[in-house]
């Protein structure tokens, strides 16, 4: 309590009468049982759109205007006060009012007790504010937001929908073209294979962009950490651009010192998928000369080394102005480019996304007309080389010579589409399998039944009578079936949810289009 006299108070009284007629906001006071209105300031015509007279005539107005559920809620705490509130409490209440016009105000109502030398409460005073435009506000950005959401999800929904589409045609190409490939061809037919190949693994990197793209917008991209051997997975990509490069007459190099560790934990999907793209963009921007691919290391200690890649080419190049632009979502640099080539101008921005995700950062030097360096730089924990035997089996081995390694497995694969049956069908013979196909997952039970000498059950997701993680449940509830591989093999790459494969009792998951080695490899894994 602050030290001023009975004159003080007096004068202070008048001072807070004549704000308390002024203010925007409504003060009031009441009786100790609520029953009779000692006082309401002049705002309340204003916000109630009631005379202050009426509201002294009958204080139940107060209650009857308010909006029936609210008046519900507070009922009890309005119209009559049992128990008086303790002294130093404030109570604040939100409710609704209902205007003689019909509209609608959010009221918020701070109120308190009023308590004699004796401690006995003897009224009740408070104030009202109308916080109508800061609810409409909120209102209005949890609108804008939910809206925002159900776009981004319609698109993601629009965008995986697509990609599956794209998916089963492409597995149709790409699977028939590699076993075309594996085939006695004439030289010209052997061109021919190779392009359709080589045109759809083009369209397959798109949907993969453009899905990527989707799961980055909806924030659903997830990184994994694999024991990963550095310098086999750099090897790697690189030959997957050899045969481009040569018909191309550009000379591919990998600098990969010996001091620079090769073991490491990351996310190989991720760190191929960035180097294919940087790749990738400097075979469509290069006609002639280098591709050089480097990679070195400043170790921070014995856990920890900040990997520097960078991919050089003597392409067009690309002028300074550019430079920020080109890492924006759907970023080309115009003119000459597109003319020149195709793309959806997003692969530079998912770099972008997915290096500074963990923690990297990426940065581009180029010369208009001699060439470009994409670099990037990504934290990465070092293994130790004793852990070189948990690496995969893709990363320990080159590429198989599949025709020549069979693999003499007895599969019983679940796909409802006919022509994905077919190409699995001579994929998997290709690899010496046995194939035995049923439609759905009613007939895989059956099939199961009559049947338990399966190696591996290849399991589509989108069945038509129950979808490909019910199936594998109900599989994994029979003790004779239990250890049978089953292997998930979908278009979904956005739904399919590899945690949820793997809860459902599967093994492992194969993206269509599925790549031989991959799908040779997950068996081969699987069967070990
Ligand atoms: P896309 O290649 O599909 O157009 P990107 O996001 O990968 O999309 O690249 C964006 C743009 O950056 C390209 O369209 C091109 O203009 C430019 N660019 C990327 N890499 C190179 C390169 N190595 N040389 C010259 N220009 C490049």
């Amino acid at each position: 309590m602050s030290n001023i006299n009975a004159e003080q108070a007096s004068s202070l009284a008048k001072y807070f009468y004549r704000l308390a007629e002024q203010s925007q906001d409504v003060f009031w006071f009441k009786s100790k049982d609520y029953s009779e209105q000692i006082y309401i300031s002049p705002a309340f015509e204003e916000i109630w759109g009631i005379s202050c007279q009426s509201l002294y005539d009958d204080p139940s107005l107060w209650i009857t205007a308010m909006h029936p559920e609210d008046r519900e809620r507070l009922q009890h705490d309005c119209s009559s006060r049992t128990a008086p509130m303790p002294a130093g409490e404030i109570i604040e209440k939100n409710y609704r009012i209902v205007r003689p016009d019909e509209s609608i105000r959010w009221i918020k109502d701070t109120s308190f007790g009023l308590f004699d030398g004796s401690g006995n409460c003897f009224a009740y005073a408070g104030t009202c504010k109308d916080v109508s435009k800061d609810v409409l506000h909120r209102q209005e950005l949890q609108n804008e937001k939910i809206k925002a959401e159900l776009a981004n999800q319609a698109k993601a929904d629009f965008l995986a929908k697509m990609s599956h589409e794209f998916r089963t045609p492409l597995n149709a190409i790409l699977g028939i073209s590699q076993i075309m490939a594996t085939k006695n061809l004439t030289p010209e037919m052997q061109e021919y294979v190779n392009l359709i190949n080589q045109s759809g693994q083009n369209l397959a990197s798109f949907v993969n962009d453009i899905l990527d793209f989707a799961k980055l917008e909806i924030g659903e991209l997830s990184f994994s950490s694999d024991p990963i051997d550095l310098h086999l997975l750099a090897s790697q990509v690189m030959n997957s651009f050899s045969y481009q490069a040569s018909e191309a007459n550009i000379k591919l190099k990998l600098d990969y010192a010996a001091s620079v560790p090769k073991l490491v934990i990351g996310d190989a999907k991720r760190i191929r998928q960035i180097l294919t793209n940087l790749l990738s963009n400097a075979m469509k921007f290069t006609d002639e000369g280098m591709i050089n691919l480097s990679v070195t290391c400043k170790k921070q200690n014995d856990h920890l080394g900040v990997f520097h890649v960078s991919v050089q080419d003597t392409g067009i190049g690309i002028s300074e102005n550019n430079f920020k632009f080109i890492f924006e979502k759907f970023g080309q640099v115009p003119s000459t480019h597109q003319r020149r080539h195709q793309g959806t101008g997003l692969g530079l921005s998912i770099v972008k996304e997915l290096v500074e995700r963990v923690g990297g950062t990426v940065s581009v030097e180029s010369t208009f007309g001699k060439g470009s360096t994409f670099s990037f730089t990504m934290p990465l924990q070092l293994q130790d080389s004793m852990l070189e035997n948990l690496l995969p089996a893709n990363m320990k081995s080159a590429k198989p010579d599949l025709p020549q390694q069979k693999l003499n497995l007895n599969l019983l694969l679940v796909e409802d589409n006919i022509t994905n049956q077919k190409i699995a069908k001579i994929m998997l013979e290709g690899i010496g399998c046995e194939v035995d196909i049923v439609n759905n997952g009613e007939e895989a039970l059956s099939r199961l039944r009559h049947t338990h000498a399966y190696d591996t059950i290849l399991m589509d997701i989108g069945l038509p009578d129950m979808d490909g993680y019910e199936v594998a449940n109900m599989i994994r509830k029979n003790d004779l079936f239990k250890k049978i591989p089953i292997i998930a093999m979908t278009a979904h790459a956005i739904e399919c949810d590899k945690q949820k494969c793997l809860t459902s009792g599967m093994n492992d998951v194969i993206i269509k289009p599925i790549p031989y080695e991959t799908l040779y490899e997950t068996l081969r894994a699987c069967n070990a």
